[in-house]
């Protein structure tokens, strides 16, 4: 059994030599008498919260990981035998795996069963799963938008962004994407159909570019990296505006977190919230109902950045903080 194993907690922001390949063994077969399964893992998802779980202390509220172990995160996987009365072999599943080829799950009820596969399996490590929902419940039930809006995204072409800045549109909303290459600018004017999208990397002043792009200000920005980029969204904010607090990627790596000048809440009246994403696990069904017929007709699409293999899981997951991924970054492990 391959797996992606956390060698020690790292000192300071995590390496990838911080992880190691190696191989395990496993029984394949569920423990008489238990309520887990055993699954074959195909899809995993790479996330900015993971290194964080690298660190011995994390202030993220998420469990670190166990040195000497494989690691886990989300993903897409398949029932190879089933103690649990609800899975049985053959079944789809995403959720928490973990980063190895084959996994023992004693929580089985804590997965979504995977229903609908005329889309790409590989949809649920995103689109479909844990940063589709992060979209739609950071954007529908944090941000509360309305049509004619004026939405900014930031980290505009990743998992999560892309699907923010498609539901903006979807609600007749002006969309504008900060990313950090002209790539990614074209790929969100070209095939997400974003109104306008900014290389932050070339503008050295963040709060011209926003006035450049917001002259009348921003109704909702839909934060993922913090730092500057706040400061400069939180000057031009329209009255009574909403900022939700998705993530701020830019922060995770410092020992000190910019500051930011929160007063500008108050001049404008702004409603600045966090979340996370499992407070909206409980609308999962009724975001396929949205979600699918929107895919199936091609009026929402997703990209991806698929790499090969367990051994390309630490570059993968640490390439999240130097923009090197391009859309949705996932390893697949397996095919089904
Ligand atoms: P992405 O797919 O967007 O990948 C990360 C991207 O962040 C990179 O490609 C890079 O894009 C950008 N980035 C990296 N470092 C910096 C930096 N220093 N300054 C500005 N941009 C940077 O990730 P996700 O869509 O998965 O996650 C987006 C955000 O959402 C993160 O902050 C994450 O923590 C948060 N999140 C929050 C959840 C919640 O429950 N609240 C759940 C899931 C995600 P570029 O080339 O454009 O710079």
């Amino acid at each position: 059994n391959k797996q992606v194993i956390l060698r020690h907690y790292a000192k300071g922001f995590p390496k990838e030599t911080d992880l190691k390949v190696s191989t395990g063994t496993i029984h394949l077969k569920v423990p008489e008498g238990s309520n887990a399964v055993v699954v074959k893992n195909l899809y995993l998802s790479c996330d900015p919260y993971m290194p964080s779980c690298m660190q011995e202390d994390n202030s993220i509220g998420m469990p670190s990981f166990t040195p000497g172990s494989a690691i886990n995160g989300y993903g897409v996987a398949k029932v190879l035998d089933s103690g649990h009365p609800d899975f049985k072999e053959g079944d789809l599943i995403w959720g928490m795996i973990g980063w190895e080829e084959y996994s023992l799950i004693t929580t089985p009820e804590t997965f979504f069963k995977i229903e609908h596969t005329d889309v790409p399996l590989s949809y649920y490590t995103g689109l479909l799963g844990m940063a589709g929902m992060t979209a739609y419940g950071g954007f529908f039930e944090v941000c509360s938008p309305k049509e004619g809006e004026s939405v900014f995204i930031s980290a505009a072409s990743g998992a999560v962004g892309q699907l923010v800045g498609q539901f903006a549109k979807l609600m007749g909303c002006y969309v504008v994407g900060s990313v950090g290459s002209k790539e990614k600018v074209d790929l969100l004017k070209n095939k997400l159909g974003f109104n306008e999208a900014f290389n932050y990397k070339e503008e050295h002043d963040l709060d011209a570019a926003l006035k450049r792009y917001f002259p009348e200000g921003i109704d909702i920005y839909f934060e993922n990296v913090g730092g500057k980029m706040l400061d400069a969204a939180l000057h031009n904010m329209r009255l009574h505006g909403r900022i939700a607090i998705c993530g701020m990627i830019s922060q995770y790596s410092l020992d000190q977190p910019e500051g930011v000048d929160l007063m500008c809440l108050v001049h404008k009246r702004t409603r600045m919230e966090g979340f996370v994403v499992t407070d909206y696990f409980h609308l999962y069904s009724k975001f396929l109902d949205m979600l699918l017929p929107s895919i199936r007709e091609g009026k929402i699409v997703y990209v991806e950045d698929i790499a090969e293999g367990l051994e390309s899981g630490p570059s993968a997951i640490l390439g999240l903080f130097n923009g090197s991924n391009v859309g949705k970054k996932l390893v697949k492990v397996a095919c089904e």
